[in-house]
Parts: C-alpha cells; structure tokens; sequence
C-alpha cells in the first residue's frame, strides 16, 4: 500500500541524514532587521544574487555532457550561489537540523505567525509497520481533509488555500516532474528547450543547494518552478515548526539559486492535511497534487519497465478517446534519473499528438505570477495553448487516484535493466535483498557509491533507494 512505502521512505530519508556527515553547528543570526517585520515580505529578506531572467548556466562538462554519470560529478557551485553549510539545514534532514530552528531569521518568520489561528490537528504517527497511522481517524468524515486517507482537496475552512489537483482546461495534460533537481540531465532539458514544451518543476531543497545549475536551467528555460520539501518527508508527520522549516528553507534555496520564490508547492507522496496546508499558506504557498499518475520512478525495480510503459500509453490514449474531453489532468512523473528521463522523452511526442495542450500546471490554470517576483511573468493560458478559453479552476472531485504501488515478483524485479548511474544501480542492487534491514544496506551502498561526492552525496539516490526499498518491505 501507498503509505507503508512513503513511511518508509521516510524513515530511510532520515537515516540518511544521520549517515551524512554535515557537522557544522555555526548558526547565523545576523539577518535580523531592526524596522518590523512582515511576513508577507519574507522571501525579500533572502539575498539572490541571481537575476531570474539572465541567468548564464557555466559550460562544465556537468552541464554539457549527455552522460549520465558525468552529469552526476560533483562540481563547485556557480559564483552567484555561496553555499555554506552552516547556513542551510543538513542536506536530506529535517530542516530544522543544524539549528536552523534558532536562527534569527527563521524565528522572525515562525513569531510573525498567528499561531493561535492554526488548525488543532495533532501530528500524525507512523506506525511500527512503517505506515501513517490512521487508526481513530474519522476517514469517512475527513475533518482535516487529509489527502493520505481521502484524496481529500478542498480544506473547508477559512484562510487555508484550496489544492490544485487537476487542470480545468479540456485535452490538458499538466505536465510535472518532482525531486529533482538532480545532477543536470542535460538531454531532457535540452529536449524540453528544443520543443519549448514547459513543465511544472517541483524541486526539493537539498536538490537544490546540491544540484544548483540544474535548478538554473530549470529557471533559464521558464519552467514553472515549484517548492517540493527540504527533506521529501511525510509533513503531516512533522511538528510546526518542522513543517515551516521544510518549506521556508526550500522557498530560500530556490531563490538563491534562481532567482525566484514560489508561490507553489507538492508535499512529498501527497501527505497534506488542513494543519500543513494552512502553514504552507503562510508561507503564500499554495498545494498542487495530481490525478493521474505513472509511477515512473519505480520503471526498472519494483516495477517493470513495460508496465510504466503500458501506464504512460494508458494515460495517453485517454487524450485521444474523449476522457478529457470537457477537462484536463495533472500527471505526476519524477526527475530522478536516466529512466525516468528517457521515458519521458520517449512518450512526450505521442503526448502531444494525443492531446490538445501538454504545459506546466501554472499556465494551464492561467496563473500568470506564479512566483512573488513580479519580472516573472508566464503567458496566459490561452496566450501559450489555445485562444478563448476559461480559466475558471474545475471544483469535481479528482476522478482517480493511481498511486498504489504494486509488489513485483523477484524475478522481475531482478532482471529489469537499470540504465542509470553507478549511485543508483547499487542502491537497486541493495535493495534486492529484501529484508527489514536492507534499508540500511541500501543506504550504505549509495553512500559507498558517492563517497567522493563532495557535498553532492546521496540525493537523487537515496530517493531511488527510499522508495524502493520500502516497496520491498510492504
Ligand atoms: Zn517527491
């Protein structure tokens, strides 16, 4: 089941962290400001040095190469981006780790808040299975909207912004891509560039800082940058302050290195209730989720490559037969690796054939200001796809809600080919022994795998290696 892997995940994410050998302990606590402060301005408190709409992506062979291991070597972050570690929470942590709780700047945030307003929603347990635990959960009644036990979107309470789950528009596909950026994948941007196909990137924090250029070319080519997580962990799960972290931390890092601050974010496996809703809208961030999805990112492990393959021709037939014909769909796909990269040039041109409009979930609800920095503008809808249309948001529940995820046979899993990087073939190599403690094998094996990594360590492997080794053990 769903949740059992993205518990997990979880818990393999922290372990990871824990594994991490990020040990700084300097806080910074010289951003306070003497005139008061207000919230709504937070993300001008963060100091980019780079200019959203010139930015010059450096010719190294990490952004030149169309391998996919050189794309992956470590590589000194541009001159506009000076990252130092005792500024940023621990790569793949909780956000508030390296006391980036106690900052002066993140605490002027955190007080700025009318904490007295947000919903009494307890935070969630995993359960010693690895699962959300729902147990006394009113499920049918879903008081907190809480998209794990319902698919839940619409919050029903005053000051909490509604999800975006699905694009209104007929003969849609909304096009997004989650947990990258990772290393460069310098084919799949150059083809998105080459088609001027535009896609919704929800980027995670520790990607971000780790990666930078390839949140640079996400911005140089205007996609529709989004705020995925410091961490990719279950949010219900964390307290408030850990929630607040985990987006606040994300908004700065994609402002630093891109230029731009948000306006949108996904929560990791969905995990999103009225509580972390209604924080994330103090931040101005509103949910976006999906209704459709490809499980793109087990392709080659716990799923076989041709049954992804099937899902996307699925998918792609319902352009063509009428599904969408009166409204459009939200895909969930994944920026991970050589798989799930080439599987989205594969089927991208028959996407486009079977539907009318294929973009990024912004245009395709004509939010033309996704971002707080005004210079960036997008197209209107019907400026980028087709003229005359509505931009008025569908309210119908989403029609389907495909994420289960399905234990393959052994055989299969073994035998599928792994065409990515040494990092994570070892982590799926690991995994394949799956007991209760591969988790730790699994880990070991990426860390061993990226060793020399620099500060690039583990992140688009230690999600592989997340997910599917708690696919293993559901
Ligand atoms: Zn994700």
């Amino acid at each position: 089941m769903y949740i059992k892997t993205s518990a997990v995940a979880v818990t393999l994410l922290q372990i990871a962290g824990f594994v991490q050998a990020a040990t700084s302990t300097t806080k910074s606590t010289s951003t306070a400001s003497s005139t008061k402060f207000v919230l709504a301005d937070y993300w001008k408190s963060f100091n980019s040095k780079v200019d959203p709409l010139n930015i010059t992506i450096a010719k190294i062979p990490q952004t030149t190469s169309l391998d996919g291991a050189t794309q992956c070597k470590w590589y000194e972050p541009p001159a506009n981006f000076d990252f130092k570690e005792s500024e940023w929470p621990n790569l793949w942590e909780t956000a508030t780790s390296n006391g980036m709780n106690e900052t002066a700047e993140f605490k002027r945030v955190y007080n700025a808040i009318d904490w007295s307003k947000a919903p009494n929603i307890k935070v969630r347990k995993i359960g010693s299975d690895g699962s959300l635990n729902m147990a006394g959960y009113d499920q049918n009644n879903d008081p907190d909207c809480w998209w794990s036990a319902s698919t839940c979107t619409k919050p029903k309470q005053e000051g909490i912004n509604e999800d975006i789950y699905t694009c209104p528009e007929p003969e849609t596909w909304g096009l997004t891509y989650d947990d990258g950026p990772n290393c460069s994948h310098n084919a799949f941007y150059d083809y998105l560039e080459a088609e001027k196909i535009k896609a919704s990137m929800f980027y995670i924090g520790s990607n971000v800082v780790n990666w930078p250029y390839g949140a640079q070319r996400g911005q140089k080519a205007g996609h529709h940058i989004a705020d995925h997580t410091w961490s990719h962990q279950l949010m219900t799960t964390l307290t408030n302050t850990e929630v607040l972290a985990e987006l606040y931390y994300t908004q700065k890092a994609i402002k630093m290195v891109t230029g731009v601050t948000p306006r949108h974010w996904r929560p990791a496996f969905g995990d999103v209730d009225n509580r972390v809703r209604w924080i994330a809208t103090q931040l101005g961030l509103t949910t976006i989720l999906w209704d459709l999805d490809t499980d793109d990112w087990a392709a080659g492990s716990t799923e076989t490559v041709s049954t992804v393959k099937k899902t996307y021709e699925d998918y792609i037939a319902m352009g063509a037969n009428g599904t969408f014909k009166n409204s459009g769909q939200i895909t969930l796909t994944h920026e991970i690796d050589d798989t799930t990269m080439t599987l989205a040039m594969e089927f991208l041109p028959k996407i486009r054939k079977a539907y009318k409009n294929v973009l990024d979930v912004a245009t395709c609800m004509n939010i033309t200001n996704p971002y707080y920095e005004d210079n960036v503008v997008f197209a209107p809808f019907g400026a980028a796809a087709v003229s005359n249309t509505s931009s008025t948001a569908s309210n119908t529940a989403a029609s389907s809600t495909t994420i289960d995820i399905t234990l393959p046979s052994a055989s299969s899993a073994s035998s599928a080919a792994v065409p990515v990087s040494s990092a994570s073939s070892a982590a799926v190599s690991a995994s394949h022994s799956a007991t209760a403690s591969s988790s730790v094998a699994a880990v070991a094996a990426v860390q061993n795998a990226e060793s020399s990594a620099g500060i690039q360590l583990t992140s688009n492997s230690m999600i592989v290696a997340a997910f599917i080794v708690a696919a293993y053990l559901i």
